[in-house]
């Protein structure tokens, strides 16, 4: 599942004998494809980590008993993608500047102890994500836009050899990740990425995290609707694919900072290409365009050196989760090397 400022995503995958994950539908779902799979919940909980938590465990809860119904031997695990800072180690949230309730917090143990309140079930014994049949898993917890990262790297890798990728998820705010190879730079401390918290106007309005001016403020969903004069990001981004003249321009202000700060990135990083993800990525070109141009004009001797190419993610806003599950597996000694996006198996590993 993928934990985000204002909404829980989440789906049921299963990685077949040839180490495809492949999206799967429990009972009560209809279709068969990864969308089939996936469940979305709006929530206003963010800043009350309790609730928060229980509404996870609530989600896991219908996902657990629909594929325990279906698959009751089946090794489990359970992949958390989370808009927090994580500890590598423990999982424990450090800071979250959109997740308020869920600051400072052992989420593993937390998510676990709520899922195992809900189903009468113990919890799983061996850390940090062991199955035993009988007993709920603790979840495998990691930054929401690491996750995204690992997906797109993984699952939808560069096909032109050696890749250097940056990966900035646009929503609530932006995540980002650097991934080398396949391999996401977690950074000394696990919290490398927070490209959304660079400051692009010192005297700016202040931002969640306790800084003023940052690079989200400009080109978050918020920003984007704020822009329009809309209330809704989701209601600007539908207008501006359907030709409206001023969601058309507020997208492209957007992407206008947002090459701004592709450009900073790209001066310290040198990056083979950008993707962008989140849910203001559907915007596509309407957004990409101009965030070239501006990469172009701000990145030193941006005319003159070779420019990193500017796309978006294939796995769109799915990433996230489809990321913490591959994520959660690979932990758990179960190396993931392609996705399906066909029709669901059952022939599960
Ligand atoms: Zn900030």
């Amino acid at each position: 599942m993928d934990v985000g400022g204002g909404a829980v995503k989440a789906g049921t995958v299963v990685l077949t004998a040839d180490g495809t994950l492949t999206g799967t539908v429990l009972p009560g779902g209809g279709g068969s494809a990864m969308e089939a799979a996936e469940t979305r919940i709006e929530h206003q909980v963010e800043s009350d980590g309790d609730a928060l938590s229980a509404l996870c465990a609530a989600v896991a809860r219908d996902q657990y008993i629909g594929l325990r119904s279906r698959w009751p031997g089946l090794p489990v695990v359970w992949g958390v993608s989370a808009a927090a800072w994580i500890d590598p180690h423990s999982g424990r949230s450090v800071f979250s500047p959109h997740l308020g309730g869920w600051r400072d917090r052992a989420l593993p143990q937390d998510l676990s102890r709520a899922l195992s309140g809900l189903t009468g079930l113990p919890v799983t014994p061996e850390e940090p994500i062991g199955h035993t049949p009988g007993a709920i898993p603790v979840p495998s917890v990691v930054n929401d836009a690491d996750a995204a990262a690992w997906a797109e790297a993984r699952l939808a890798p560069s096909t032109d050899g050696p890749d250097r990728m940056v990966f900035v998820a646009i929503g609530t705010g932006i995540g980002g990740a650097l991934v080398r190879d396949g391999a996401v730079d977690i950074g000394e401390h696990g919290m490398a990425g927070e490209f959304g918290h660079m400051t692009m106007d010192p005297s700016g309005p202040p931002c969640p995290c306790g800084n003023t001016g940052c690079w989200e403020l400009l080109v978050s969903a918020d920003a984007l609707a704020a822009r329009a004069g809309r209330t809704s990001a989701r209601a600007t981004i539908d207008d501006a694919l359907d030709g409206d003249p001023a969601c058309r321009d507020a997208v492209a202000g957007t992407g206008r900072w947002l090459g701004r700060g592709l450009a900073t990135l790209a001066a310290v990083l040198d990056p083979g290409r950008f993707v962008i993800g989140g849910g203001v990525a559907a915007t596509g070109e309407l957004l990409l365009a101009p965030a070239r141009e501006e990469l172009a004009r701000h990145l030193p001797g941006g005319r003159r050196r070779p420019l990193p190419s500017v796309s978006v993610a294939t796995l769109g806003n799915r990433s996230g989760w489809v990321g913490a599950a591959g994520v959660a597996l690979e932990r758990a000694g179960w190396p993931v090397r392609a996705l399906s996006t066909g029709p669901g198996s059952s022939s599960a590993r």
